[in-house]
């Protein structure tokens, strides 16, 4: 017999468990259907979370015992040449004290497992090692559930969340969004690397429970467009690098390989020096942009999270992105349960609720960002060596006039880069942000 429920939610990542959470609290019969063993198995992200929008889910979480890794008080921006690099860092009081658990580090396996346990604590099923393998619908294409690959595995529902991420194997067979195109997805690898805690502390200079997330652009991309991170956790570093797929297929550089020679960076070795690799894994990121969100809502069904390419990649905001749309997916269904109506022009009030909110606007304002980084590969090619080239010259103490240096370091900047080129990209990085 079909089994029937009100809401069926496809994945179990910050998404599906926002909107299920939101749901079953106002006693709403909802399943979550994920394909991992458990919440979080197949899950990674560098591991930044944000406090206040999982306090729009639920407001007394930092009561409720979450797996946090370490509290956020210093953002460090790195701009790395081959040898060396700039540090930008920001530290401050405020985010020991009241703004405590702003950002914070977590390791998405604990994390998506505890999440999943406060939703299925306020009644929802989490079903794992479950697999959505298609999507059910009537003679008008409505959507009335979920086929998995259990052994009587339709699900009848009034409604369906696809919170299923970005690589999406259910969106290549049913169409409900088009396939990512490679140059709107990166590819990134991490790698967890376990040091002692008093070696996390002296090394970034932190309290016990405090930690720094460091963001690197430059030559570590060997000129892809792409970003590294290093963040802190508890007895760990997560160190991420990835660059646009695309890229990847042009330049026929291997991720791992990559990853191996950023560890050996001489702003990077110190810090891991010592470290015992424990996990390492690869996934897609969503960096389409606001201009290739794709349609986020129809007749059954809306699609949250990174599967809507709902991800903010300059501010690297996923995981927010992920909780504010799938808990407004989730009003929108119970908005939509007063009147029964579950038709797309009833479920169109999802995209109002984001505009409304931050993740549209902040999509929106940001959308020529991945193009800026597409289109002015010199950050990651000829600028780190000029930029390298000029902080040498300056801080090399040898008797030449200063004069004389800065007259040096134009005409190297400029044996690469016109005037013009120059002003470009100074006129296109204003207008991405
Ligand atoms: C290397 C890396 C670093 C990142 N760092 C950060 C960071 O520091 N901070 C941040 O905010 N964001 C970060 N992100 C982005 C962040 O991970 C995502 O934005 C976020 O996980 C999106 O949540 P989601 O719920 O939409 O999707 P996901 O977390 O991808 O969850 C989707 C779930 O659906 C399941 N699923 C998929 N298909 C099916 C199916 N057919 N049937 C059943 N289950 C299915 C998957 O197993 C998965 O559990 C990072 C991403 C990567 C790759």
């Amino acid at each position: 017999m079909t089994q029937r429920f009100e809401v069926a939610i496809v994945g179990a990542g910050p998404a599906g468990i926002s909107a299920a959470y939101t749901l079953a609290d106002r006693g709403v019969k909802v399943v979550v259907l994920e394909r991992g063993e458990f919440p979080g198995a197949k899950n990674i992200s560098g591991g930044v979370l944000y406090g206040h929008d999982l306090a729009r889910i639920i407001p007394d979480f930092a009561d409720r015992n979450p797996p946090i890794e370490r509290n956020i008080v210093e953002s460090r921006i790195w701009y790395l040449t081959e040898d060396g690099g700039y540090n930008v860092s920001y530290r401050d009081r405020i985010f020991e004290s009241e703004r405590r658990h702003n950002v914070f580090t977590v390791g998405r396996a604990k994390f998506d497992r505890w999440f999943a346990d406060q939703a299925s604590e306020k009644g929802a099923f989490v079903v794992p090692s479950t697999v959505v393998t298609d999507l059910l619908r009537d003679e008008n294409g409505k959507v009335t559930g979920v086929r998995t690959d259990r052994p009587d595995g339709d699900l009848e529902a009034d409604a369906v969340i696809l919170a299923d991420g970005v690589n999406s194997p259910l969106a290549a067979k049913t169409g409900f969004r088009p396939e990512p195109a490679p140059e709107h997805v990166a590819l990134a690898v991490k790698e967890v690397i376990e040091l002692p805690e008093e070696t996390i502390r002296e090394r970034f200079n932190v309290g016990e429970t405090d930690g720094v997330t460091t963001e690197i652009l430059g030559s570590v991309t060997e000129g892809m467009n792409g970003v590294a991170v290093i963040y802190t956790n508890r007895k760990s570093l997560s160190l991420c690098i990835g660059a646009n797929l695309a890229d990847f297929a042009e330049k026929k550089i291997k991720p791992y390989e990559m990853m191996e020679r950023f560890k050996t960076h001489p702003m990077v070795a110190p810090l891991i020096r010592d470290g015992k690799p424990r996990e390492y894994m690869a996934h897609w990121l969503a960096e389409a942009g606001y201009d290739k969100i794709p349609p986020l809502y129809g007749d059954g069904w809306l699609i949250a999270g990174d599967s809507g390419m709902l991800f903010n990649t300059l501010h690297r905001e996923g995981s927010n992105m992920a909780m504010v749309s799938g808990k407004m997916a989730a009003e929108t269904i119970l908005e939509a349960r007063k009147t029964g109506d579950f038709s797309g022009s009833s479920l169109r009030d999802y995209v109002r609720r984001l505009e409304k909110d931050v993740v549209l606007p902040d999509l929106k304002k940001y959308r020529r960002f991945n193009s800026f980084l597409h289109n002015h590969k010199e950050i990651f090619t000829t600028l780190p060596p000029a930029f390298g080239f000029a902080a040498r010259e300056m801080l090399t103490v040898n008797g030449v006039p200063k004069k004389d240096k800065q007259k040096k370091i134009w005409r190297n900047l400029r044996k690469d880069h016109s005037l013009l080129s120059l002003l470009r990209l100074l006129r296109d990085a204003r207008r991405s942000v």
